[in-house]
């Protein structure tokens, strides 16, 4: 039997590709639930994630695994519409004249960052095409000095550092510009009149994960169990699993860990030196829609970098009528403040930011909010990035020992549900060829 750690996407999809090769697979999630950051809430309707999820049309590994289990046809396409909040105006940023009208960049600007998403570097007055297709190659560069020089000082001050300090807080000068470059091939298709192309399922990611869950069998699945110890050498290891009736230990021929690379340190001593943030995210259920945009940035001082109306990309119909919104900070140390208030505290707060940019907003329409909190949600994406990830075998540091988590090749330039299947399916096939 192989003993996977960790019931997220990873490690789900590590027990679905040993079992269709044959293999005997056994998943031990420490929470009540498997889902992993992908876990979700009930509403009134269908359930949603505790934390924002979509799916980019450049992702292919969540398509082919949902069409294998039969549940394709509820994948849904919807364009996500995208708005810019400044100096208290909602600024839309989906259709080419939206994006001229847009008054915080000059003509110039916008063409230098059309080029750049073009994949067309216009230095020097020659344009040379595809320059940005090999990620590896901008690995040590900081983002600050590629933007200012494959773009202008307006893209940088009016719009990309509004979104780095969103997204990094004050670390967004040690991410490397494969980082963004990255990010921007992964926004995958968009329709020239109505914006980005993203997916979604019918019933939420639910669908696809209780389709997973289905297909590596309840009966090989066990929640509430945490595994706190491995015993590893090249053949039989014993993994050690705690649950509410106490401590059991499993004989496993391998072991996958589907979860950060601090559990992996903790269970091998394997040490990763990759920084991760954390993330605190709300889901605010409101009787009206505050925009008419599903994706809102803001570059102003609120205690969260986005807003994202899910019912503007989803409608309400699904979830009973509510709409629903989240609102959303990442955490890069502990000793922030925000990480450091309870529920209530974080609500009132996020409450009072949108108030101070929507007026009108009436504290009254709020139904319900529900918060998450995780302290590893997000690598740093820092430079020399790919020097740090974690080997799917990890050879002679663990013997027998398989890392499908987080800190995986899979889950570079950004961290996806689609990189998490990669990466469990990675470590499954490298179990496989030995
Ligand atoms: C705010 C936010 C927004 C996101 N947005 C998107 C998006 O729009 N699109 C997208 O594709 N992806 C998105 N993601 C990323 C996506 O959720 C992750 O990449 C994916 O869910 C990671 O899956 P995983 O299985 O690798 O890890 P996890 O989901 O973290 O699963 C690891 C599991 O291991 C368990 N575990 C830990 N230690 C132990 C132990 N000792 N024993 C047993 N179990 C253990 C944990 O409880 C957890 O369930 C987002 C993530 C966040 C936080």
């Amino acid at each position: 039997m192989i003993g996977i750690v960790g019931g997220g996407l990873a490690g789900l999809a590590a027990a679905y590709r040993l079992q269709q090769a044959g293999r005997e697979a056994h998943v031990f999630e420490a929470a009540d639930a498997v889902g992993g950051l992908a876990a979700t809430y009930e509403t009134s309707g269908d359930r949603i994630e505790a934390f924002y999820h979509h799916l980019s049309k450049s992702e292919e590994t969540i398509v082919e695994l949902a069409a294998e289990l039969g549940v394709d046809d509820r994948l849904e396409w919807r364009y996500g519409s995208d708005a810019y909040y400044v100096d208290g105006v909602v600024h839309p940023m989906n259709k080419p004249w939206e994006i001229l009208a847009y008054p915080h960049l000059s003509l110039y600007d916008k063409f230098r960052l059309g080029m750049l998403v073009l994949d067309i570097d216009v230095r020097g007055g020659v344009p040379s095409f595809d320059s940005y297709e090999r990620l590896e190659d901008f690995e040590d560069v900081p983002v600050k000095e590629f933007i200012l020089e494959h773009t202008s000082r307006g893209c940088f001050e009016h719009f990309f550092l509004p979104l780095l300090r969103a997204k990094f807080g004050d670390r967004w000068e040690e991410v490397s510009a494969a980082w963004l470059l990255g990010r921007i091939k992964f926004r995958g298709e968009r329709d020239i009149l109505k914006g980005e192309v993203l997916g979604y399922f019918d019933g939420g990611f639910a669908t696809l994960l209780d389709a997973l869950v289905e297909a590596v069998g309840r009966e090989n699945i066990t929640t509430g169990a945490r595994v706190t110890d491995l015993e590893c050498t090249d053949g039989v290891s014993t993994m050690t699993v705690e649950t509410a009736d106490g401590e059991t230990t499993h004989a496993v021929d391998d072991a996958v860990v589907a979860a950060m690379p601090n559990v992996l340190e903790d269970l091998t001593g394997y040490e990763c030196d990759i920084d991760f943030q954390g993330t605190v995210c709300s889901v605010i259920s409101v009787d009206e829609p505050l925009t008419d945009t599903y994706w809102l940035n803001i570059a102003e001082e609120v205690p969260f970098g986005a807003l994202i109306e899910h019912t503007n990309f989803v409608p309400p119909e699904r979830y009973g009528g509510e709409h629903l919104l989240y609102a959303v900070s990442y955490i890069q140390r502990p000793e922030e403040e925000l990480w450091q208030m309870d529920d209530s505290g974080v609500e009132e707060a996020w409450l009072d930011g949108i108030e101070s940019l929507f007026p009108e907003f009436d504290r009254e329409s709020v139904n319900w909010i529900r918060t998450a909190r995780n302290p590893r949600t997000a690598p740093i994406y820092e430079r020399g990035y790919l020097d740090m990830v974690v080997p799917y075998d990890l050879g002679d540091a663990a013997p027998g020992v398989y890392y499908a988590g987080m800190a995986s090749r899979a889950q570079y330039p950004e961290r996806s549900l689609d990189g998490a299947i990669e990466a469990g399916y990675a470590a499954a096939d490298a179990i496989l060829e030995t």
